[in-house]
């Protein structure tokens, strides 16, 4: 028999229903039996294929995922490794195992479920949001990133593969097994190349 993919989309706060939107069309052109669901109870976590963290504030989130207790639940499913993540701007914040600037671990409670550290706000006030073009690895055309305060990925080590960077040395897209991290907003655009990108690493189990 074959199950239908729970795809669950975080909603805490941020973009959810253009990320629900997204992940339907994705799963459509895919052709994939999915159903998408906005997820606000750790108890709903257990049951899900795979989830996505949207874009917010990151100290904002992490605060609710705590003290709701879905942020033990998901760093569960993370040591157990069977939960693809797409973490999105301040989700890529959460996935990350290292902030630049995060000398109070009580400020933002980080999943550490990617070898990667992250500085938040890192185009500053003068560029609080902006587009462009960016090379993302395996695609072939380029995917229009929309930036929104957003954080850059300083270092990354280990398993962590570089997908994107923009201006030569910024990385804004990486990936490490199921985990996929993108400091931009792929929910804000009709192009779904990034939510099909992760669908295939997830359950098709991309190359
Ligand atoms: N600056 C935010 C943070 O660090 C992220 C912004 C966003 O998700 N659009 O949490």
């Amino acid at each position: 028999m074959v199950k239908t993919l729970l795809a669950g989309v975080l909603g805490v706060q941020g973009d959810v229903s253009e990320h629900v939107f997204s992940m339907k069309n994705a799963l459509k052109e895919k052709n994939v039996d999915g159903r998408v669901v906005v997820v606000k109870q750790k108890k709903e976590i257990d049951n899900l294929d795979i989830l996505i963290i949207p874009g917010g504030e990151s100290t904002t989130i992490s605060k609710i995922l705590y003290k709701s207790g879905i942020y033990d639940r998901v760093v569960r499913r993370i040591e157990n490794d069977d939960l693809p993540i797409m973490g999105t701007c301040a989700g890529c914040v959460l996935l990350a195992k290292e902030l630049t600037d995060n000398e109070n671990e009580e400020e933002v409670r980080l999943l550490h479920a990617m070898d990667i550290k992250v500085e938040r706000n890192a185009f500053g006030r003068q560029r609080e949001s902006f587009e462009k073009k960016i090379e993302f690895k395996g695609f072939d055309y380029p995917y229009n990133a929309v930036f929104i305060r957003a954080p850059i990925i300083r270092k990354t080590w280990g398993r962590c593969e570089i997908l994107a960077k923009i201006n030569k040395e910024m990385v804004v897209a990486v990936r490490q097994n199921r985990f996929l991290a993108l400091s931009f907003h792929p929910e804000l655009t009709n192009d779904v190349r990034i939510h099909k990108y992760f669908l295939d690493m997830s359950i098709l189990r991309y190359r």
